[in-house]
């Protein structure tokens, strides 16, 4: 799909309509569903009605936003009022929320077109899409692997033109690694940028709510229109939002020279070759672009993955206890008395690894094991803070690649849950430590697979992270290619 620039000088030459582009986005995903199952609903007439809308004020010579008219995609993890919100779970089957989260009511405001709810691994547990109660969503550059998670529908639907953008959740690289196994770009704000409004909440300290785009331009568009101040969410940040994309800059680095750390402990071991090939290379990119590249080590990057995994539960298995069938979505029909109807209701509701997340964290958070475990790691999260904020003394910028491997085999890790964790090794820590970062396409593996790069910023740097992330792709042709579907 054209960029978000070109679809609106399309628009206000009149050269086409937005129901034009709305149609021409609804078609396609009519032809690509049955292959790529990355939407869980399509809001076909909301849609029209959306874009009929941009073109009566257009008609009507009014002036419009640059989102206006624009196809986009939203997890199925956000509230939108009178369309089903499921979270890819049994238990929010019918749930039909009563309200607009934050985000998308700024889309709506800005005139943006949603064409549709996307797929997700059931309330974003998982790295692969595959724990949605609903379906498996495909990667578009090959059908038979998984397109990364737990936005994998957001990404699959950005990468093979369904949508112009969309956006996704990130907990623990939601964003990120959908983005670098689908070969588009992905960006999880600094925590508190972004309202979590009406974003269902998996673990409330960890959850940001960003962009995916086909180019970092329209990433960084994307995020100024839902970025800012919300006194819904009391982890908002009252912080001025900096115009992302006007600043953009092919020059790396137009205000004297950028420092960029390489973070050694990314490297070697659990690591593919062809990733660390191309990461590789791409850091010798940004040199030749003008940047002083350093090697900065992150001693305690590596306790990310388990800490994360003690917190994370934790805090789910509280976020969760509402489901019980009072309130929202599913309620079992075979209960005996009360507490029969809780358990029956959640057995049945949740799926696995949402069980598994339940009982890992009731475990952690209960007495006796709460200080071995939850405040334990509650204090190897502020070292690993403290490793970054040690190497931003260095250095502007980290890049180390955003996941060990490209997107692997429907089904090659299900049985596996440890291994399905190892994902994220590289894409937690951010999380943990609040940090903004962004994945860019950097290579293709010998199966044509795409690599990320991931670029991690200072807090509230997302302006720099964009501004590097651009400057790399405006000298890079991957962001060109697109996956080879009809
Ligand atoms: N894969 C990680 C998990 O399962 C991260 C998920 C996320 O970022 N929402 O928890």
């Amino acid at each position: 799909m054209a960029s978000i620039r070109e679809l609106h000088k399309q628009l206000i030459r009149k050269e086409r309509s937005a129901v034009e582009i709305a149609q021409n986005a609804l078609e396609r995903i009519q032809i690509l569903e049955p292959k790529l199952h990355s939407f869980l609903s399509v809001t076909t007439e909301q849609a029209l009605q959306q874009a009929r809308n941009v073109d009566d004020r257009i008609a009507a010579g009014e002036e419009i936003g640059l989102l206006a008219g624009i196809p986009i995609g939203i997890k199925d993890n956000m509230c939108t009022k009178g369309i089903p919100t499921t979270c890819a779970s049994k238990i929010l089957e019918n749930f039909v929320p009563p309200y607009e989260s934050t985000v998308t009511q700024k889309l709506k405001d800005a005139g943006a077109v949603m064409v549709g709810k996307t797929n997700l691994d059931e309330f974003a547990m998982g790295s692969s899409t595959e724990n949605s109660a609903y379906q498996v969503t495909a990667n578009p550059w090959d059908l038979t692997r998984v397109p990364g998670g737990s936005s994998g529908g957001s990404a699959a639907a950005v990468a093979s033109g369904e949508c112009s953008v969309a956006l996704g959740s990130d907990t623990g690289g939601s964003i990120r690694l959908p983005a670098s196994f689908c070969g588009v770009v992905g960006m999880k704000p600094t925590y508190g940028l972004v309202s979590r409004y009406g974003l269902v909440a998996y673990a409330s300290s960890l959850d940001q709510i960003g962009p995916f785009a086909t180019s970092v331009e329209d990433a960084a568009i994307l995020l100024g229109a839902i970025a800012g101040y919300d006194p819904n969410d009391s982890t908002s940040l009252n912080v001025e939002i900096p115009d992302y994309a006007k600043s953009l800059n092919p020059d790396l680095h137009p205000r004297g020279r950028l420092r960029i750390g390489v973070i050694k402990e990314t490297f070697g071991e659990g690591l593919d070759s062809v990733v660390e090939a191309a990461v590789t290379k791409a850091i010798e990119q940004l040199q030749n672009l003008g940047a002083e590249i350093q090697v900065i080590s992150c001693p305690r990057f590596r306790y990310g993955l388990p800490t994360y995994y003690i917190i994370a539960p934790s805090e789910a298995s509280a976020n969760l206890a509402r489901y019980d069938g009072v309130k929202y979505g599913f309620r079992t029909p075979e209960s005996e008395d009360l507490m029969s109807m809780y358990t029956k209701t959640r057995a049945a509701g949740f799926g696995a690894e949402v069980k598994r997340r339940i009982m890992l964290g009731t475990y952690t958070l209960s007495a006796g094991y709460y200080d071995a475990y939850y405040l334990k790691a509650q204090k190897v999260r502020t070292l690993i803070k403290q490793d970054f904020e040690e190497a931003f003394e260095k250095v502007d910028v980290l890049v180390c690649p955003t996941a060990p491997t490209t997107a692997f085999k429907a089904g090659e890790k299900t049985e596996n849950p440890l291994s399905m964790y190892l994902s994220d090794l590289m894409t937690i820590p951010l999380n943990l430590a609040g940090l903004p970062g962004i994945s860019i396409p950097c290579g293709f593996d010998q199966n044509g697979l795409p690599i990320g790069l991931q670029l991690i910023g200072k807090v509230l740097r997302e302006d720099q992270l964009f501004q590097v992330a651009y400057a790399y792709e405006q000298s890079t042709s991957w962001h060109f290619q697109k996956p080879p579907l009809h």
